[in-house]
C-alpha cells in the first residue's frame, strides 16, 4: 500500500470515527466544503455589468424543509430582533426564487454551533480579510447536503442597513450583515463561488465589500443555479 492509499483510508477512517462520535443521522462518509469570503478593496467592478452564470457545488439538499438557527450573539451592538429579521431576509430572497419551499427558520439561539444543526453565528477568524466562512457537508456517495454553518468573522465590524437594499448605504466602515448573508445562503444552497469580474454584480460573486448591500437581490445566474438545483 503507498502512502497515498494510506492516506485515504485513514482519512476514512476518522471520517467514520467522527460521525459516530457526532451520531450524524446518515450512514454513508461524510465530506465537507468549505467557502471563504474575502474582501477586495482592490477591485472596481463595472457597474450593471450582469450575466446568467453560476456554479453549482455538485452537491444538494433532498429533505426540506432546511431549518437554520441564528446566534444573534455579536460584538457590534447589533439586536437579536434586526440580525434575526436579516438573516431571515437573507434566505428568503433564494426560498422566494423556487417553488421548492427550501427555508424554515429554526429560530434564535444563545447556544454554540452543534453538530446537525445549520447554525449561523459570529466567530473569531484570524485573518481580518475573510468576511466569512461556509461549510457544507455532504454524503460523500449521493452528493446530499446534511449540514451547512455560516460563521461570520466577529474581529471585523457589522452593521445592517434598515431598510434593505439601499444605494448610499451609509454604513460604510461596516460589512452589511443581510449582503453577506445572501452570499452565503447561497452556498447553503449548493452554489459555489464566481470571481470572473464580469460576475461582480452577482449574489454569488466571490468578494465582498465594507458598506456592500447589492447581494442583497438575486440577480440571473444566482436565480438560474438555484433553479437548477431546486426546479422553478
Ligand atoms: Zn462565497
Amino acid at each position: 500500500m503507498n502512502r497515498w492509499c494510506v492516506a485515504v483510508v485513514l482519512i476514512a477512517a476518522l471520517l467514520c470515527v467522527g460521525i459516530a462520535g457526532a451520531e450524524r443521522p446518515v450512514k454513508e462518509p461524510v465530506d465537507k466544503l468549505v467557502f471563504v469570503h474575502y474582501k477586495d478593496a482592490a477591485r472596481a467592478p463595472p457597474a450593471g455589468d450582469q450575466t446568467a452564470s453560476y456554479k453549482l457545488m455538485g452537491m444538494k439538499w433532498k429533505q426540506f424543509p432546511v431549518s437554520y438557527t441564528v446566534n444573534t450573539a455579536n460584538t457590534c451592538g447589533l439586536t437579536a430582533g434586526a440580525v434575526g429579521e436579516n438573516v431571515q431576509a437573507a434566505f428568503s430572497a433564494w426560498d422566494a426564487s423556487t417553488s421548492r419551499a427550501l427555508f424554515g427558520t429554526g429560530g434564535l439561539t444563545s447556544a454554540a454551533p452543534a453538530v446537525g444543526r445549520n447554525d449561523v453565528f459570529w466567530g473569531p477568524i484570524e485573518d481580518r480579510n475573510v468576511i466569512a466562512v461556509t461549510t457544507v457537508w455532504y454524503t460523500r456517495g449521493s452528493k446530499e447536503i446534511v449540514e451547512a454553518d455560516i460563521q461570520l468573522n466577529a474581529y471585523l465590524t457589522w452593521g445592517i442597513d434598515a431598510n434593505g437594499e439601499v444605494p448610499g448605504y451609509a454604513l460604510a466602515n461596516a460589512y452589511d450583515v443581510r449582503n453577506i448573508v445572501t452570499h452565503e445562503a447561497g452556498h447553503v444552497c449548493g452554489l459555489a463561488d464566481l470571481y470572473a469580474v464580469r460576475a461582480s454584480e452577482l449574489t454569488m460573486y466571490g468578494y465582498g465589500g465594507l458598506g456592500e448591500v447589492k447581494k442583497d437581490s438575486l440577480e440571473a445566474g444566482d436565480v438560474a443555479g438555484l433553479r437548477k438545483l431546486y426546479g422553478a
